[in-house]
């Protein structure tokens, strides 16, 4: 009898799990982006989410949760409620460098998180006002040699891409220059425009409209090879300068640990149904952004790649010394 009952009871609760799981989604979604709105990861993040919430039906609301490069909204997201209904948008720095850049975080980019799907991949360019001194990214290595410290690189964040690409440019460059933190990219671009702030690395496809807008010039690239479509003349730090210097963004979808599988695989198959629309993945490209293989956007490839950048940035942050304190 009283099997009878428990085994019904667990009957109950399957069929509940089972209903739940069938029904989503029932109501909005939420993803966190923990960087301010108009900025690369806003900007990526909203043109996905538009894309994936046609295909499953329901809107899906961006709450930017800004600062510390990422790691507050980060937190945030790994304490939500794993129903399947709130996502983190996150990147290369605190789902990848985090743990060897904080002391103190607060989860586990790997332990706390299930990896939903990757984004495209994007690089980076160094950036430098339209009527900056710099004419090129030699005089600029130059001039900090001479001069320490007294370069200002603006960047979104302590930790974040923007901030990392900066530090392993000074690395290898030998050079030292002066930081200065936004709460994202966005904040710090509008101050590289006004000439408060001297450089800075951004992703390729958001500074593109201000290089062409003739707001900024482009006087390095972080991909391996040039970008002659989008960035005639302006070559690869590696061409010369830094020799295999290269540096991409990549960035992905994350549920909270505990998130149903089957809505994991749902909201990926929505994505890869997304992906499918031709005229969106050649605009992508066009802006510069890499797309990936099938294989590499799906759950299972995007967790492999996260746990192996974690390891990946511990060796880059000890060796090229990353310090954010
Ligand atoms: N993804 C950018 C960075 O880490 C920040 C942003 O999107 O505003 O540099």
């Amino acid at each position: 009898m009283k099997l009878v009952k428990t085994l019904s009871a667990i009957g109950l609760a399957l069929s509940a799990h089972l209903a739940h799981a069938q029904a989503w989604p029932e109501r909005n979604l939420i993803w966190i982006v923990p960087f301010a709105a108009g900025g690369p990861t806003d900007g990526m993040a909203r043109d996905i989410a538009d894309r994936v919430a046609k295909q499953i039906g329901q809107t899906i609301i961006i709450e930017n949760a800004a600062g510390a490069g990422g790691t507050i909204g980060a937190t945030k997201a790994s304490k939500a409620n794993p129903d399947g209904y709130t996502f983190l948008v996150g990147h290369m720095g605190y789902m990848g460098a985090g743990p060897s850049l904080y002391k103190k975080l607060a989860y586990d980019p790997v332990k706390n998180f299930e990896a939903v799907f990757r984004f495209p991949d994007t690089p980076l360019v160094l950036l430098v006002g339209a009527n900056s001194r710099f004419k090129s990214v030699a005089e600029l290595i130059a001039e900090a040699k001479a001069k320490p410290d007294t370069i200002n690189f603006g960047n979104a964040g302590v930790g974040s891409t923007s901030h990392l690409i900066a530090a392993l440019f000074e690395a290898k460059a030998g050079i030292n220059v002066q930081p200065v933190s936004y709460k994202g990219a966005a904040p710090a671009m509008n101050d590289l425009i006004g000439g408060q702030v001297d450089a800075m690395f951004d992703q390729s496809n958001t500074a593109l409209p201000q290089v062409q807008g003739g707001r900024l010039r482009a006087i390095a690239l972080t991909s391996l090879t040039p970008m002659p479509q989008q960035y005639p003349g302006v070559a690869p730090l590696a061409d010369k300068v830094l020799p295999g210097f290269e540096a991409a963004t990549w960035y992905g979808l994350y549920a909270p640990a505990g998130t149903p599988k089957d809505i994991v695989q749902k909201m990926h198959q929505a994505y890869m149904k997304a992906l499918s629309d031709k005229a969106w993945t050649a605009k992508m490209s066009s802006m510069g952004i890499h797309l990936l293989s099938d294989a590499q956007y799906g759950p299972d490839a995007f967790a492999k790649h996260t746990a192996s950048e974690v390891e990946k940035w511990r060796k880059v942050v000890a060796d090229a010394k990353i310090s954010i304190d």
